[in-house]
């Protein structure tokens, strides 16, 4: 689970997040939606630790992390620049967050090879959890690969892969589709929303897109000027939306 309390950010003067409050039921699958400069992506980054609050606090797990670093949060990220190692394998690519946990993603490129192949039976634990990682997302034939030989949604589809292998405590997912056409956006849909219910991992997903937020999640925050208008499943949202802006942005009729 996750919880989210009367979270303030602002950058100088502007108020970018004026006291957000959200709570995610463990398993649940969470869009957060509204339109561009809202607060989305701080919001997220916040969670995540990469930006401290000024206000508020942030429990993931029934722990709180309001001021822990991010490596210690047990949170997996998938951004849109979903930025893979070019001159590592995909099962290498899979292996890097099992294998180093704790340091910056600078420190890890050198030391990869090194630790790894140090100790026989951690790679053995390693190479089976990338394993099922890989199985879980149809990318078992690709794992001798290197990122610049793969399409689009293949890639996509390690950074997934990547941030499942350490069975975190939530996902943070910010618009990880914006950059796939149409038709793979479809189908990558598709895949996270079945990944998220054989995982059953806590998710936040940051979309500015309705109908992705309508069909993939259990519920749905709309976000607007660094505020939570409304939060309630797609329909409710759609069918009763508690605000002129709301309805606007989500295409209701009213
Ligand atoms: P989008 O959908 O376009 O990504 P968003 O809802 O994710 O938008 P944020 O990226 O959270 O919005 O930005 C919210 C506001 O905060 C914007 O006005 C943005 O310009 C501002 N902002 C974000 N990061 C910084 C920063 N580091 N310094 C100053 N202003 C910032």
């Amino acid at each position: 689970a996750i919880l989210i309390e009367g979270v303030e950010k602002a950058f100088g003067a502007t108020r970018v997040l004026k006291g957000v409050s959200l709570t995610l039921r463990q398993g649940e699958f969470m869009a957060l939606v509204g339109p561009s400069g809202c607060g989305k992506t701080t919001l997220l980054r916040i969670v995540a630790g990469l930006e401290s609050a000024d206000a508020g606090r942030v429990v993931i797990g029934g722990r709180d992390v309001t001021r822990a670093r991010p490596a210690d949060r047990d949170i997996a990220m998938v951004f849109q620049n979903y930025a893979l190692y070019p001159h590592l394998t995909v099962a290498q690519n899979l292996a890097v967050p099992l294998a180093m946990r704790r340091l910056s993603a600078l420190e890890r490129l050198p030391l990869v090879h090194r630790l790894v192949p140090g100790n026989a039976a951690r790679r053995r634990a390693i190479a089976a959890r990338v394993g099922e990682a890989a199985a879980m997302l149809r990318i078992a034939h690709l794992l001798d690969r290197r990122p610049g030989q793969l399409s689009g949604g293949q890639r996509q589809r390690v950074a997934l892969g990547r941030a499942l292998v350490r069975e975190p405590a939530a996902f943070l997912m910010d618009e990880p589709l914006s950059n796939l056409d149409a038709e793979l956006r479809a189908g990558t849909r598709q895949e996270i929303v079945d990944l998220h219910r054989r995982a059953g991992v806590t998710t936040i997903y940051v979309t500015h897109d309705q109908v992705e937020a309508m069909t993939m999640a259990d519920r749905v925050a709309v976000m607007m000027e660094g505020e939570v208008l409304q939060l309630g499943t797609p329909r409710e949202v759609y069918d009763d939306p508690c605000d002129i802006r709301v309805a606007g942005f989500l295409g209701s009729p009213r």
